[in-house]
């Protein structure tokens, strides 16, 4: 049964809510339609906090949807959504879907038929009960302001619990991407994973090994790329699950005795958290090279040990590096390819005659490969003298740059 819950209860602030959303909302309803504001957006209203996007769920399907609007696409084969666009912005509008049904344990077997089942229509109660936490499953209605509650989230929002709707070992194995959901979403809203959700996480997290290498790339950034990657990342360790995601960072964190590596990987997400929260842009390609430094760096300079060339070595360790990685998350080539670049730069560093050293300054990596560097200083390497060198080169007029490289000879 569900709770509605009044505006004058749950004080959603209804200038806040997006104008074209509520347009949407109420031209369904008109024609004759459910609609609903769903998910991250009332959860984050009902938080104080900004939406990231507004989210429609509606009893019209995708084609109805289709002639009600004239902006409007339809994407997606696995599941039909419908795109109402604004220009280069949309609005994402769903039919409400039906449950995976009791039957379905997840199994990799099964996945085949678990999509096709994510596509049965349903109503508007079942499609509270496909969702994954509690605080997820709440519908406003913005034309009269009523909140519709079916699962308690309202309780577990004002308690601040990350609970799974149903038995939380089932609704993992459904689909352990949630796993990291849970993760996301504690870490994000500063609250707690409520107990029975929380006993399982450790044990399933292997599960996250058969889940799709593009899917989990996604993932990560979402992770560790939205604003709040320190805590996240320190709470994917704590629960055990990181292992399972970036196995390859996780053994370099336990491999290396200084702790430069670890230092740098929290470094590293700090600055993140805080580019974004000044609105300034981040990079993956950089987080990967971050992410993956320590492996990189260790088998060049045994492959150098072993008589190659510095260059070489550290693009066959690259390469390396970067094909072990891609078992677990996918790597986009248009990302990869700048980790590289960025990796190859730190041996050029080293050079500080006047000629090479503007030419450095000229390469289109020069910035990122410089905060990597600067980075790895911060975090205990041996490379101050040269990240203090390259931060005065830059800054330094023409004259001075000639006196800074005669000195360096
Ligand atoms: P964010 O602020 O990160 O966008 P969100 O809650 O809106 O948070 P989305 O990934 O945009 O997250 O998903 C929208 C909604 O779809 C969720 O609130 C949830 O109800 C449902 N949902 C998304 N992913 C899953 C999943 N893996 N399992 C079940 N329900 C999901
Ligand atoms: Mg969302």
């Amino acid at each position: 049964e569900a709770a509605h819950v009044p505006s004058a209860v749950h004080h959603i602030p209804a200038d806040k809510v997006c104008g074209r959303a509520k347009d949407v909302v109420r031209r369904l309803q008109k024609a004759g339609y459910e609609a609903y504001l769903v998910g991250g957006c009332v959860r984050d209203l009902l938080l104080g906090r900004t939406p990231k996007d507004f989210d429609i769920a509606t009893s019209a399907r995708p084609e109805e949807i289709r002639k009600l609007f004239n902006s409007c696409r339809l994407i997606g084969r696995r599941f039909r959504l419908a795109h109402i666009y604004y220009g280069r912005d949309y609005l994402e509008v769903a039919t409400f879907r039906a449950p995976h049904d009791e039957g379905d344990d997840g199994g990799k077997v099964n996945d085949e038929g678990r999509i096709i089942h994510d596509n049965v229509y349903g109503t508007l109660e079942e499609d509270v009960w496909r969702r994954d936490f509690t605080i997820n499953a709440l519908f406003y209605n913005p034309s009269n302001g009523e909140l519709l509650d079916f699962v308690g989230g309202l309780d577990d929002l004002h308690h601040r619990k990350i609970r799974l709707i149903g038995d939380p070992e089932k609704r993992f194995r459904e689909d352990p991407v949630r796993l990291l959901r849970a993760i996301r979403f504690a870490a994000k809203l500063g609250f707690d994973i409520e107990e029975r959700t929380r006993t399982p996480i450790a044990s399933l997290a292997i599960l996250l090994e058969a889940v799709s290498s593009a899917r989990l790339f996604d993932e990560i950034i979402k992770l560790l790329h939205s604003g709040d990657g320190l805590p996240t990342y320190r709470l994917l360790r704590e629960y055990g699950v990181l292992q399972h995601l970036l196995p390859l960072t996780t053994e370099s964190i336990e491999e290396d005795s200084t702790g430069n590596f670890a230092r740098m990987v929290e470094l590293s997400l700090g600055n993140t958290d805080q580019r974004i929260a000044e609105g300034k842009s981040v990079m993956p390609a950089f987080l990967y090279a971050v992410l993956l430094w320590h492996k990189v760096h260790l088998a060049a300079v045994s492959l150098q040990l072993k008589g190659m060339p510095e260059m070489q070595a550290l693009h066959v360790a690259a390469t390396d590096a970067l094909r072990d990685q891609v078992d677990f998350t996918a790597v986009p080539r248009r990302f990869s390819n700048i980790t590289r670049e960025i990796w190859a730069l730190q041996s050029r560093f080293r050079h500080r005659d006047l000629r090479r050293a503007n030419l450095l300054l000229g390469n289109a990596r020069f910035r990122a490969a410089y905060d990597f560097l600067c980075l790895r200083a911060e975090a205990g390497e041996q490379v101050k003298d040269d990240a203090e060198w390259w931060t005065a080169f830059q800054h330094a007029t023409p004259e001075e740059r000639q006196e800074l490289s005669n000195g360096a000879q």
